[in-house]
């Protein structure tokens, strides 16, 4: 307690109340003391009065017997006064009165001049100052008050005496003396009450803050343990009680060791304390009393409890919530139909992946996946099987992601994966190997097989470019050649493939326009029986009525025979020509006989090749008997040889014959001759144009016819272009033929007449 909030003198508090709680407190003791003095002042007066009775009969006796009756009454009335005090006030009043009566009624029992007088003179003073707990000012008003009264008690009755001066002087440094005495007794009292008072108080705010922290630990909503750091719990809260389900004691005998999912975690969390004295959202999973795992945030704080290490930890269960975030964060970034990665997704990741390539000086690859028929299977089975198309597509690239760094889906029937540091370029090709094949065994839905086959686009890093979408560009390019190159196939992103496809790009643009406005038209050229001589069908042959460079022959337009999209179309559009020109040839009872249209590998692509033929035909009233197919030896080596198979079936079933063009140049095994279901071998023109000065041809010739034979099948010998070719092959037993020696392709409208011809000339 600061001095200067004392009273300088008296030693007492400056501030009222303050001063009021301190004599408050101390009443009871001021009254039991108080209350003892006036006990005493009444007893040692009546045994006074008994000695004053000697005086008895004397002058003197005239005034000591009432002033002493007075001393023991007032005493006695005090007592009782004193004793009915509630307060330092009203306890005062009855003190101060005491000690006035008394005062005056002393200073008349000394003016009798008792051999005990100046005893009294210097006694009361000091009773006064030094027993009567009075405030200051009363004290020393009193003290004072009773000197003076004394003194002139023991003096006035008689002259002074040799020393009043003494006397005076001995009273005024008694007086001081006590003043001094009750000044620096006061202040004490009041610095050590004031030092109690402080240390009460600050108790009481320590048991306050105890209690409500106990009240707070216990009582707060959130799971909160106290552990030794060998992980004994020594403190739980209720609320972690019931977080982990078990009972206090139960919980009260485990250590946090058996909480931890993982238990490194723990390792770590201490690691982590022991390091900076706390830890705030630590993740981690922990195991409760059920035996259920959770994701939880801890926090920890070490502190000291009796001078051991202990930490107080706090668990926040965030299961929920990470679950939620999981769902909005999935909804988000993956595709909910195949469950893969989205094209958002995708983009961060590969970002991600170039910029740690970019550090770590590393390559990158990206293979750009894309299904070839998912527009073919959405146009003629609808989207759900397209949807199962992709699902399917997806769940077989999925297994891949051990392998690579991501599979995402980016849209329609295209996927995407990373191959993060390839180990090797074999790995990347391995990789492209094992996807073609996995994807090239068709997919069964509901009865019908889908094609899964896909193109592939590979771009890496660093080799082709560094930035994410110049990379995804170069992916890009690559699928589209890979698509135009005959689908089912991967290419590599090369420079020059952008010219190369722009150049194909606008070839196939002019032929589709060629397509729109009826350019392109079938001509036909007949096939004749070698031995009758009589035109038993034609082959339609394309061609474009180019508005600029007039009639052009399929070697100006190729790409439309290898383009996978573009052949399709093409190859329709020239049956529906066709399958026209053969029903108005019927309907004028024009005999046309077996009509062959060219089939290119690229529209084996097609899983429904044939039975959209089949459509085309019926659609126009021509009986399927009046088509034959041909084919090259090359579609047995592509990568659709699944679907040519049941393609060849169909066609075969009903009615439509097929024919192996070119024999010869390919590159076929004599097993697929027993394997397809064919009807016809036609000759390479090659080797027919040679028959007459070439040893070789001659030979290969003859094995072929014989071969054809040798499997029931018909010869047909193309280019034939003079008579001597003609018997040759007759002779040898070749079966039809066709070439300039009896007609080149014509246009629809001269087969009629030439017919008639034909008819004419064979009666
Ligand atoms: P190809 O199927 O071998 O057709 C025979 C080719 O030989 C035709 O050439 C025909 O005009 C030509 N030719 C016929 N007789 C003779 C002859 O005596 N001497 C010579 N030197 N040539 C003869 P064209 O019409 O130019 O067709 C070339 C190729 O284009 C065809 O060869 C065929 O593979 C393909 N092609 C034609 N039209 C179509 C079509 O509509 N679709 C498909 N996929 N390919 C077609
Ligand atoms: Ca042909
Ligand atoms: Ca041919």
């Amino acid at each position: 307690m600061p001095a200067q909030r004392l009273t300088p003198f008296g030693g007492e508090f400056r501030d009222p109340e303050r001063e009021a709680a301190f004599q408050a407190e101390r009443l009871p003791e001021t009254l039991r003391h108080t209350r003892l003095l006036f006990l005493l002042s009444a007893c040692l007066n009546a045994a006074f009065f008994i000695s004053d009775w000697s005086l008895y009969g004397e002058s003197n006796f005239q005034t000591t017997f009432p002033a002493r009756l007075v001393v023991v009454l007032i005493a006695l009335v005090c007592f009782w006064s004193i004793s009915r005090a509630k307060t330092f006030r009203q306890a005062q009043r009855s003190m101060i009165a005491w000690e006035w009566i008394n005062g005056a009624a002393v200073a008349i029992l000394v003016s009798s001049h008792t051999e005990l007088a100046l005893f009294a003179v210097l006694m009361l003073p000091s009773i006064y100052y030094l027993a009567v707990p009075t405030a200051f000012r009363w004290t020393i008003a009193s003290g004072i008050g009773s000197s003076v009264m004394v003194l002139f008690g023991y003096m006035l009755p008689e002259p002074a005496g040799s020393s009043p001066i003494g006397l005076i002087l001995l009273m005024t440094i008694l007086n001081l003396a006590l003043f001094l005495v009750v000044s620096r007794s006061n202040r004490l009292q009041r610095m050590g009450w004031s030092a109690t008072q402080a240390e009460r108080r600050a108790k009481n705010e320590l048991a306050d803050s105890r209690a409500m922290f106990e009240t707070l630990f216990k009582t707060v909503p959130i799971p909160l343990l106290v552990v030794r750091v060998d992980g004994t719990i020594v403190e739980t809260n209720d609320a972690a009680v019931r977080y982990v389900g078990a009972t206090q004691r139960s919980l009260g005998i485990r250590t946090t060791q058996e909480f931890y999912a993982d238990p490194r975690d723990r390792d770590v969390f201490l690691a982590r304390i022991r390091k900076d004295g706390q830890i705030s959202n630590f993740e981690t999973r922990i195991r409760l009393a059920d035996g259920s795992i959770r994701t939880v945030l801890l926090a920890g704080m070490a502190l000291e409890i009796a001078g051991e290490p202990h930490i107080i930890s706090s668990v926040v269960d965030i299961t929920e919530r990470k679950a939620s975030e999981e769902k909005i964060w999935r909804a988000a970034s993956h595709d909910p139909l195949t469950g893969l990665p989205n094209r958002a997704y995708f983009q961060s990741r590969l970002e991600q992946d170039l910029a740690q390539a970019e550090r770590n000086g590393s390559s990158l690859t990206l293979l750009l996946v894309d299904l070839d028929d998912l527009r073919n299977t959405n146009e003629t089975m609808g989207h759900l099987a397209g949807d199962a198309l992709i699902k399917e597509a997806a769940d077989r690239l999925n297994p891949l992601i051990e392998s690579c760094d991501i599979v995402a889906r980016l849209g329609g029937g295209e996927f995407v994966l990373i191959l993060a540091e390839p180990p090797s370029s074999d790995a990347a090709q391995a990789m492209v190997d094992r996807i073609l094949t996995d994807m090239r065994r068709p997919f069964a839905h509901q009865g019908d097989l889908l094609s899964c086959q896909v193109s592939i686009g590979i771009a890496s890093y660093p080799d082709h470019d560094r930035q994410p979408s110049d990379l995804m560009k170069d992916a890009g390019l690559a699928l589209r050649t890979a698509k135009a190159l005959g689908r089912g196939r991967a290419e590599i992103y090369s420079p020059d493939m952008r010219a190369q496809l722009e150049e194909r790009t606008s070839i196939t643009r002019d032929i589709q326009g060629a397509l729109r406005d009826g350019q392109i038209v079938p001509f036909y050229q007949p096939k004749v029986d070698l031995k009758t001589g009589r035109t038993t069908g034609f082959e339609a042959l394309a061609r474009w009525h180019h508005p600029v460079h007039g009639l052009l022959t399929p070697a100006s337009f190729l790409a439309a025979f290898e383009d996978s999209e573009l052949s399709v179309i093409f190859g329709e559009h020239l049956l529906r020509h066709v399958a026209a020109d053969i029903r108005r040839w019927l309907d004028a009872g024009v005999d046309c006989g077996r009509i062959a249209v060219n089939l290119s590998t690229a529209q084996f692509n097609w899983v429904g090749l044939a039975k959209r033929f089949l459509d085309i035909l019926h659609d126009a009233g021509v009986p399927s008997e009046r088509l034959e197919v041909e084919i090259t030896e090359t579609v047995f080596l592509g990568r659709n040889a699944p679907h040519v198979v049941t393609a060849l079936r169909q066609f075969h079933e009903s009615g439509v014959r097929i024919a192996l063009d070119d024999f010869g140049t390919g590159y076929a095994s004599l097993l697929h001759l027993k394997q397809f279901p064919i009807d016809d071998i036609k000759i390479d023109q090659g080797f027919v144009r040679d028959l007459e000065n070439d040893a070789d041809s001659t030979a290969i010739v003859l094995a072929v016819i014989q071969l054809g034979r040798g499997l029931g099948m018909n010869v047909v010998a193309e280019g034939v272009e003079t008579a001597g070719q003609a018997s040759f092959l007759r002779e040898k037993g070749c079966t039809q033929a066709q070439g300039y020696l009896y007609a080149p392709p014509m246009a629809a409208a001269a087969v009629p007449d030439y017919l008639q011809q034909q008819e004419v000339r064979c009666a």
